[in-house]
Formats: C-alpha cells, sequence, structure tokens
C-alpha cells in the first residue's frame, strides 16, 4: 500500500524494518506477519483509536463515561469480601471540589499500597448519580503528561503496542525528510490540511486531541481524494473510449405523449427526465443511476425514455429480473403505447418454438420498437437492429457482466440502471461514482401512507382477527418469514410452518400460497400469478417477493421477525402493499434485544421515505451490512468513515472530477504522485495519458 509514494530519491521509505535498530528476526517476522515490510509500510500503519487518560473536571463529565481523575484520599481504604476472591475495596477521594467515591474490585493488596494523603489518578467509569468511580486503572502520583493521549494500534502475535510505538517512531525520524505529500498544495491550502509528514507525526503522536483530529481530518480527505480520482478518471477513460450516440429525440412527440398521461409528473419525475435527456442529446454514452423509492413513478420515466429514442429512429431495451415484472412491465407499457403505433414485445424463456423464431427475427428487422426481458435478453442469439437505449430495472440484481453484455448489444447505447433501493447518497457517490446518479425524491400527489405497526408475538390473536377483516373485505395478505425450514439454530419463525398454521386457521374460508426461494422458478411464476389473481387470498413468502411485484389489491403485511431484516430490506417489501387506492398495513412482528433495534422497529413505524430509512440504517447497521454480508464490495478505508466523513467525501468527488478534467492534470509534474496512484490502481498503464 501507499507504495506510489516512493520514488527515487526517497530510498529510505522503501527501506525494509530489518534495518531499524532493535528489530532482530523475530520482529520482523511479526511486524511481516501484520502486512508491514518496509519503513514505509510501518510509517503509515495507523492506531484505530486512542486511549484518553488526560485528567477530566468531573462537572463535565457525562454519566457512565470513562474519566480519568486525580486526587488526594481522605479516608482509610474500607474493604468488604464477598466468598473467597471476590472483594470490593473503597475510598474516598478529594478532587477539586468533588468528593467522590471510588471502589476498586478484587484487588485487596491495594489497601496496603493506599494511604489517607496520597495524591492518586485513577481510571474508571463514573457514575453521576451516586458520585462514584469504578476504577479500572490506577497509580499513585498525579498524571503525566506523556500516557495522557495515546494511539492503539491493531496487533497481530507477539507485538506490544508499546513495541510498535518505538518502531514507528524511529522510522518516522528517519524517512520523515523524505515524505512525499500527493495532495496538490491548492487543496492543502484551501482546506487548511496538514502536509503528510505533519499529519503522521499527529497521527502516531499527538500532542492532544485536537492535534489528533486535524491529522485525522487530512487523511480523510486523503483516502477519500484517491479513491474519488479512481472513480473519476474510469469514468473519463470509459467516456472518451466509447463515443456513444446522440439521440436526436422529437420534443413533439414527447410532449403529446405526456399530456396525454391520466396525470401530471411530478417535479422529481420532470427533473431526472431532463438530465436523462441532456445524456441522451449528447454525444457521450450515458452511464446513469435512476434512484426512486417503490412507487415514485419510475416506469413512466423509463417510458418517456424509451419513446425519445424510438421517436429519434432507435430501438429500446427494458431487462428485469423476473419473468413476472417482464410481464407486467410489457403489460403496461403496452397500455401506453399500442395507441400511439410503437411496438412493444416480451420475451422470456417462455417464449420458444417458431414464436421465438419471428420475434427474433422481427426484432433483428426492426419491427419491433421496445423489447422487454429477463436475462434472455442478453443471449447470443438476440440481435437488435438498431439499440439506442437500454434500460435495467432494479440493477442491483443484475451482475455487473451481464449488464456490460446487454450494453454491447447495440453501438454504444444510452444505458439507465433503475433500482427501488433507495442508496443513501454516501453510498451512491462511492459504489457508484462511476455512474451519474438522478433521483426522484418525491411521491405522486395524493397516495395514502401506508401505516406501519410494531407488534410483540404475544399480540398474534389480535393481529389473526386484524388479517380476517381485510380478507373479509376483499383484500389479499401477505405474510413475510425470514427463513424456509425450521432451524435448530435460529429461533425464527418459518415459511413453512407459518402457511401450515394459516391454512387450518383459515380453512374453508381463505386460501393460503407458499413462495420460497427453493421452488422452481416456474412453480414460483405460477404461485405469484396465483396470487395476483386473487386466487390465493393470502401469500406466505420469504423475500423472494420483495422484487417489483405490483398486486394493488393487497393491503395488508406481517412481517415475522422483522428485526432480522434491515430497513431498507423492510421498506421494500412493504412496498409491495399500498399499490391501489385503499388504506394499506404493515405489521411488523418483532422482540428486539436492544436499544438499536427497538430503534429500528420505531422508524419503521415513523416515517415512509425510503431514503431516510437508508441513511438510518447505515447509520446503525454500517456500510457492510447495508447490501448484505454478501455483496459487500464496498471500498474500505483505513481512516476515513463513509457515513460520518460523507462531507469530505463529496468534496473530494469534486476535487477529483476538476482534478481528470484538467489538461495540466495529465500533463505537470506535481501532479505525478497521483497518477502515480492510478498506474498503480491498474488504470493508466503509463503515469501520462498518451
Ligand atoms: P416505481 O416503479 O417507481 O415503483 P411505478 O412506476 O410503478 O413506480 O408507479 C407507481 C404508480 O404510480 C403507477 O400506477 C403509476 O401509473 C403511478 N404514477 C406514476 N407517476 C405518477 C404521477 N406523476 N402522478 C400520479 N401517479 C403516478
Ligand atoms: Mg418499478
Amino acid at each position: 500500500m501507499d507504495s506510489h509514494l516512493i520514488k527515487k530519491g526517497n530510498e529510505p521509505l522503501g527501506e525494509s524494518v530489518a534495518n531499524l535498530n532493535g528489530v532482530g528476526e523475530e520482529t520482523a517476522q511479526q511486524l511481516t506477519d501484520m502486512g508491514i515490510v518496509t519503513i514505509n509500510d510501518l510509517i503509515n500503519y495507523l492506531p484505530y483509536r486512542y486511549d484518553d487518560f488526560r485528567v477530566k473536571d468531573l462537572s463535565e463529565a457525562a454519566h457512565e463515561e470513562r474519566v480519568t481523575i486525580e486526587g488526594r484520599v481522605h479516608s482509610e481504604p474500607a474493604i468488604q469480601f464477598f466468598g473467597k476472591k471476590k472483594s470490593r475495596l473503597t475510598i474516598r477521594l478529594l478532587s477539586g471540589p468533588h468528593s467522590v467515591k471510588v471502589t476498586f474490585f478484587n484487588q485487596p493488596y491495594l489497601k496496603k499500597k493506599i494511604n489517607v494523603q496520597d495524591i492518586i489518578t485513577v481510571t474508571g467509569k463514573w457514575d453521576r448519580h451516586r458520585q462514584m468511580i469504578t476504577a479500572q486503572t490506577f497509580k499513585l502520583g498525579p498524571q503525566q503528561g506523556e500516557e495522557e493521549f495515546s494511539p492503539v494500534y491493531p496487533l497481530k502475535g507477539a507485538m506490544t503496542n508499546r513495541v510498535l510505538k518505538k518502531l514507528i517512531h524511529q522510522a518516522l525520524n528517519r524517512s520523515e525528510s523524505f515524505i512525499i505529500d500527493p495532495i496538490p498544495i491548492e487543496f492543502v491550502q484551501r482546506y487548511r490540511l496538514l502536509n503528510r509528514r505533519d499529519a503522521l507525526f499527529g497521527m502516531h503522536f499527538p500532542a492532544n486531541p485536537e492535534e489528533m483530529k486535524q491529522s485525522r481530518r487530512r487523511f480523510v480527505y486523503e483516502e477519500f481524494l484517491l479513491f474519488q480520482l479512481k472513480m473519476q478518471a474510469l469514468r473519463k477513460i470509459e467516456r472518451e473510449q466509447s463515443r456513444g450516440i446522440s439521440i436526436s429525440y422529437s420534443e413533439d412527440d414527447i410532449t403529446a405523449f405526456t399530456a396525454r398521461l391520466p396525470f401530471p409528473l411530478t417535479a422529481a419525475q420532470k427533473r431526472v427526465l431532463e438530465e436523462i435527456f441532456q445524456d441522451m442529446r449528447s454525444p457521450h454514452r450515458m452511464n446513469r443511476l435512476l434512484q426512486g423509492d417503490v412507487g415514485s413513478g419510475k416506469t413512466v420515466v423509463a417510458a418517456i425514455a424509451l419513446l425519445g429514442a424510438i421517436s429519434a429512429g432507435f430501438q429500446g431495451a427494458l431487462m428485469v429480473p423476473t419473468e413476472i415484472l417482464a410481464e407486467q412491465h410489457a403489460e403496461s407499457l403496452n397500455q401506453l403505447f399500442s395507441p400511439i403505433g410503437i411496438t412493444v414485445a416480451l420475451l422470456t424463456s417462455s417464449v420458444k418454438g417458431k414464436k421465438r423464431a419471428l420475434l427474433l427475427d422481427q426484432l433483428a428487422q426492426g419491427e419491433i420498437d421496445i423489447m422487454i426481458g429477463t436475462h434472455a435478453l442478453i443471449q447470443d442469439e438476440v440481435n437488435f437492429r438498431n439499440l439506442g437505449l437500454v434500460i435495467t430495472d432494479e440493477q442491483h440484481r443484475f451482475g455487473v457482466n451481464q449488464r456490460r453484455v446487454l450494453r454491447e448489444k447495440g453501438e454504444n447505447p444510452d444505458v439507465l440502471f433503475m433500482t427501488a433501493t433507495p442508496i443513501p447518497r454516501t453510498l451512491a457517490i462511492t459504489v457508484f461514482g462511476e455512474m451519474d446518479v438522478s433521483i426522484i425524491d418525491e411521491m405522486p400527489a395524493g397516495r395514502k401512507p401506508i401505516e406501519t405497526y410494531w407488534a410483540k408475538e404475544n399480540m398474534l390473536d389480535r393481529i389473526l382477527t386484524f388479517m380476517e377483516k381485510e380478507l373479509n373485505k376483499g383484500r389479499q395478505v401477505y405474510v413475510i418469514c425470514p427463513l424456509i425450514e425450521e432451524s435448530d439454530k435460529l429461533d425464527v419463525q418459518n415459511a413453512i410452518d407459518v402457511h401450515m398454521q394459516l391454512e387450518q386457521f383459515f380453512w374453508g374460508r381463505f386460501s393460503v400460497g407458499l413462495m420460497h426461494g427453493r421452488l422452481h422458478p416456474d412453480e414460483k411464476e405460477k404461485v405469484m400469478k396465483a396470487f395476483s389473481e386473487n386466487e390465493f387470498h393470502i401469500l406466505v413468502s420469504t423475500t423472494v417477493v420483495e422484487v417489483g411485484v405490483n398486486v394493488p389489491n393487497a393491503s395488508l403485511m406481517v412481517i415475522y421477525d422483522a428485526e432480522r431484516f434491515g430497513l431498507s430490506q423492510l421498506h421494500q417489501l412493504r412496498g409491495r402493499v399500498g399499490r391501489g387506492s385503499d388504506q394499506s398495513y404493515c405489521i411488523l412482528l418483532a422482540d428486539p434485544k436492544n436499544e438499536v433495534g427497538k430503534e429500528r422497529m420505531k422508524i419503521m413505524t415513523e416515517t415512509n421515505d425510503g431514503f431516510v430509512l437508508s441513511e438510518k440504517d447505515l447509520e446503525l447497521r454500517g456500510p457492510g451490512d447495508f447490501f448484505g454480508r454478501k455483496q459487500s464490495g464496498l471500498p474500505e478505508f483505513r481512516v476515513a468513515d463513509m457515513v460520518h466523513d460523507y462531507r469530505a467525501l463529496e468534496v473530494a468527488r469534486d476535487d477529483a472530477h476538476k482534478l481528470v478534467e484538467s489538461q495540466s492534470f495529465w500533463t505537470e509534474e506535481r501532479f505525478e504522485p497521483l497518477r502515480d496512484h492510478l498506474v498503480e490502481e491498474g488504470i493508466l498503464s503509463g503515469s501520462k495519458l498518451d
């Protein structure tokens, strides 16, 4: 890591740590095990936290905060024993104006060490209400400067914090004058950042927390800038190497079409359309992510964009993850387009034989304007005559490769990815840093928000009564469970069990379908279809039902073990109801064990805003959990925190963008460390773009 900072003339950075005084074979091996080989590795091995042993004024300390105080002992230590091994030693300490009780557990020998009138320093947990400290560490005498605020490093094996700190000190002193600062001086000045050398000293040997904070601030920016530089350079190269097409769509067609819609577009829909059309007009290839909460009206935006492409003589494609979604989209697009003579066709794996051959032929001849389908669309046999725009729905369900293959079906068609997963801005600009992002952040007027309730397991009777009430009104109900089958390890409701119970309960009155990931895809489609045609009144399902399915008659969703889902996922699930004109409900069954869990359930009942929830989710669970553990291809930062430092991330993104767009970045010598970084990341082949 960071080897881009090693150049000719600053060799000490590239030297082996074995050259340091006091590093024998054993220590060198320990360091290697920690990933530290060179002096440069060592000085860049940063602490992950700091111990704060500065003496604290108790009037400012929070309840249960860990504090360090100094004081004079003013009572004989009193000791109590519990059984053979347990004891509690208590003294009173006069610290400034406070008389504080200090207790030590299981350290009876301290009775002989501590005497009345001694000055001592203790660190421990402060109980504000009882004016008491439960001591963790203790020493005779006042606190001494150098240990007050000290770094704690991640360690492996026999390496100690003390030894590592000493080695870093030696390494820094040896190499400090060779450290190169990759951040251009104008940014250092603009943001009043410490230079790299000072920031390294500040991270390893801060005189006080303020110095550490300033050093950290510098590294946060450095990490983000290097990361964003990579993303922005990728984007630039991708754009310039693929010419893309300029689509001169017909404004009139679009205006006429929009006027015939049964509703006016929301301001947000108009705005994202403007962004999309700007891309389509330009000769660059569009590479845009369209985010919008469930029900925000992405489909009509997609339809208008497709119309634009067709009005300019191109074909369009819409790729979705499941057959049932493909059918639903085909139906709604047909309704919109058949009156104006645009042909929409559906290609799925169930279109076979002659019918398929004919369809493919028509597509290749250009007789079909819009082809909708699952990944059947990206098979070799599928050829468009003149593909200009590709839209994928629920893009996170498709792998990067599948998206690429579809894109390659035309002469660099414009590409629009749609997703209903409201990805927090913070994540969007990191994960999709190479894409442009458009956001529909407004719901069509007149929607009835889903009412969400949080219930405990012991309220099941009342929930059944409520279900029955909705069913009697002719409505339908989703019941969601986390697992398919019973598991010894996890005490969670499973779909098969719940299905059986509900079947018994509603026997002869309402029918109950069962849907889960282990069903054959055909079987899944069948069950889903039966539910959408109201043959099943209740659908018990695992989360496979999450994506895009539209059954407007469903007005209630009950989610078992809701605490096991992420907020964004719960929101996504909940979006399956509330699609009709009736009031819809969501009931979260959950017995969360901790405060975070309780807070999560509460938030669900309080907001219907997917973006608010996703930000909250990110905050409560961290980015690794956001997409689920499996998909966490998220970048890892050493110092920076995507959630808490997101402002810096945005700033770095803009700076990186301006850099790669400027001529000087690619030619001037002072940007060489940054270009070297891009070479190392495999984005450039030489440090000059030629
Ligand atoms: P999404 O795909 O974003 O979840 P849809 O495109 O399926 O949402 O839209 C949900 C419903 O809202 C559809 O029935 C659609 O016709 C309707 N709709 C879309 N835009 C508007 C609007 N501007 N005003 C009123 N209804 C709208
Ligand atoms: Mg949709």
